[in-house]
């Protein structure tokens, strides 16, 4: 692993330099962190799990026009990327109240939403992630109005397209994270969805039993965290019994509530 410049170092990924100018190499770590690493495990096979994951919905997404930074994975642990400037701002998506809004606005975990709603984090550990208004980002300079217009239209279609691609293998999309970053092109700048979606970055609820596949399991000690990832790939068909390396596509699943 030495033989590379390490770019950067986060809680569950490291970022490489990659064989290309422009390119980086996205790692995908065992750690498991949470309360802002107040809580941290190391959880074996998670990195491998995410790396897949991420890579399947990255290239749906890429399929159905949404620019990303995804080029190709690897190895079993690391994709291969474009580099971008991250814009310091993580974008949630919520379907259906659970985790911080529950406990913000006193809703029932499980209530379903009036609408989508799109929230809006500062990027920063120091500071825990503090929710931040248009204004603030815009007066800030984190991004200007155009860039999250452009993030809120792109965080929409990535919700209704995920949320359609878990529905059909049984999987509700509670809510979600996502990050974006600028890629610079000769004189051009462009949006594009950067950093992961994964078991760690959304809420997925079985649609018949409401049973968390999600980094939940680790946040609230329910154990069962990487059976859990594993089944969420096994449906999205990117990993076989007993053949991991083989793909068939996601394997309808009914979702009629029994
Ligand atoms: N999330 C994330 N990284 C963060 C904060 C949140 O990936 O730093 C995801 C989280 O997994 C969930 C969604 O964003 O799917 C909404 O998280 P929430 O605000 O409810 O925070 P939590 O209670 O999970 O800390």
């Amino acid at each position: 692993m030495n033989r590379r410049r390490r770019i950067y170092e986060g809680k569950a990924k490291i970022l490489y330099e990659g064989p290309e100018p422009g390119t980086l190499i996205q790692h995908f770590k065992d750690d498991a962190t949470a309360f802002n690493a107040k809580k941290h495990e190391i959880i074996e096979g998670k990195g491998v799990l995410n790396n897949r994951i991420s890579e399947y919905l990255f290239k749906r997404l890429g399929e159905i026009g949404v620019p990303t930074h995804f080029i190709k994975r690897l190895n079993m642990r690391e994709q291969l990327i474009r580099e971008v400037e991250i814009i310091p701002v993580e974008v949630v998506v919520r379907n259906v109240a659970a985790g911080s809004i529950a406990k913000r606005l006193g809703l029932e975990e499980g209530a379903p939403l009036p609408r989508s709603i799109i929230e809006f984090y500062y990027k920063s550990d120091e500071l825990d992630d503090p929710m931040v208004s248009e204004e603030h980002i815009t007066a800030f300079g984190w991004a200007n109005p155009q860039e999250i217009d452009e993030m809120m239209a792109l965080a929409l279609r990535v919700n209704d397209f995920l949320s359609g691609l878990f529905l059909g293998i049984g999987i509700r999309l509670i809510d979600f994270k996502i990050e974006f970053g600028r890629q610079y092109e000769n004189d051009m700048m462009r949006i594009v969805l950067a950093d992961e979606i994964s078991p760690d970055s959304c809420r997925l609820w079985d649609a018949k039993t409401d049973k968390k596949l999600d980094k939940d399991r680790f946040r609230r000690d329910l154990g069962g965290l990487v059976e859990a990832y594993q089944e969420v790939a096994r449906r999205l068909g990117i990993l076989m019994e007993n053949k991991p390396s083989e793909s068939k596509g996601p394997r309808l699943v009914s979702s009629n509530k029994p």
